[in-house]
């Protein structure tokens, strides 16, 4: 199943170049009163809401991908979580490139870990990336963008892929600079997720999985998880021995070499296999509401 988010709210089940609007199967979601929980809801009841996609797919509304402005597919992840310099090749650049080398964090995955990213942060590509700060080095990461499916709570390696929901493409927006990650790639838009979720069972085993972005035509980055430092599977027993995975958690498996900056008027092209192409274009922010 290929699941998107799209327009005002709607839930689009993808076929070929279309989609089909199932937002009728969300009327068989619980009713939440507050506190809410820290699980996205659609993906929590994934399995329980299929069957109700599928009937809903049957006689629904059928739009031209090409005429939806697409959504992030996960509407409320309880968190992003993200790896640093996951391949061996990004961490040569990002330890000679001075823009990037800040004595800030450039190590090994295995001694930094992992960091959270603001899940305000987050959008679909057809919402666009916004340059707060055009003075500044503002780069693209590709990565694939693993959905949680099931709590995960110190789960073993051997076991950690039945724990996934699904699959999309995922750019972790950058500002290069000295400040912590975790604020440097908050910025409101800098974590694009789309252009849908492909399900698990469409879905081969994350270990050789091909990763390409193009800024304006061009390629910048282009790259495989067979090269990754620590491959998807360890990465989610990982962090998952420090907090407890929530379904529609994000994990963001770490960006290949070619990190470069984009500004203002560039248009990126992310596709990984088995999943598709998303077209993001980057822009100034709108100025603050005072
Ligand atoms: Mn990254």
């Amino acid at each position: 199943m290929r699941l998107c988010r799209f327009g005002e709210n709607r839930v689009g089940m993808v076929r070929d170049d279309y989609v089909l609007d199932v937002t009728g199967a969300l009327d068989e979601l619980p009713a939440h009163r507050y506190p809410l929980p820290l699980a996205d809801p659609v993906i929590a009841h994934l399995d329980a809401l299929r069957p109700h996609f599928q009937k809903h797919a049957a006689k629904a509304r059928r739009l031209p991908l090409s005429e939806v402005e697409l959504l992030s597919p996960i509407a409320n992840p309880g968190k992003i979580v993200a790896a640093p310099v996951n391949y061996a090749k990004h961490l040569e650049e990002a330890r000679t490139d001075p823009d990037i080398h800040h004595q800030n964090q450039v190590a090994e995955i295995h001694r930094v870990g992992v960091f959270l990213k603001a899940t305000s942060s987050l959008v679909g590509p057809g919402q666009g990336v916004a340059i707060r700060h055009p003075e500044r080095r503002n780069d693209h990461e590709v990565e694939l963008a693993v959905i949680i499916g099931k709590e995960a709570d110190r789960i073993l390696p051997g076991e950690a892929l039945d724990y996934v929901a699904g699959y999309c493409i995922g750019l972790d927006m950058t500002i290069r600079g000295p400040e912590e990650r975790s604020l440097r790639k908050s910025i409101d838009t800098f974590t694009v997720l789309g252009p849908w979720i492909v399900t698990r069972d469409e879905f081969p085993a994350p270990t050789a999985i091909g990763l390409v972005i193009k800024v304006n035509g061009e390629t910048r980055q282009s790259a495989n998880t067979r090269d990754l430092v620590i491959g998807v599977a360890d990465l989610i027993a990982y962090a998952s021995s420090f907090y407890t995975l929530m379904p529609g958690d994000v994990l963001l498996t770490g960006t290949p070499e070619g990190v470069g900056p984009v500004r203002p008027g560039d248009v990126m092209e992310a596709t990984i296999d088995h999943i598709g192409t998303m077209t993001v274009h980057v822009r100034v922010a709108d100025p603050a509401q005072h």
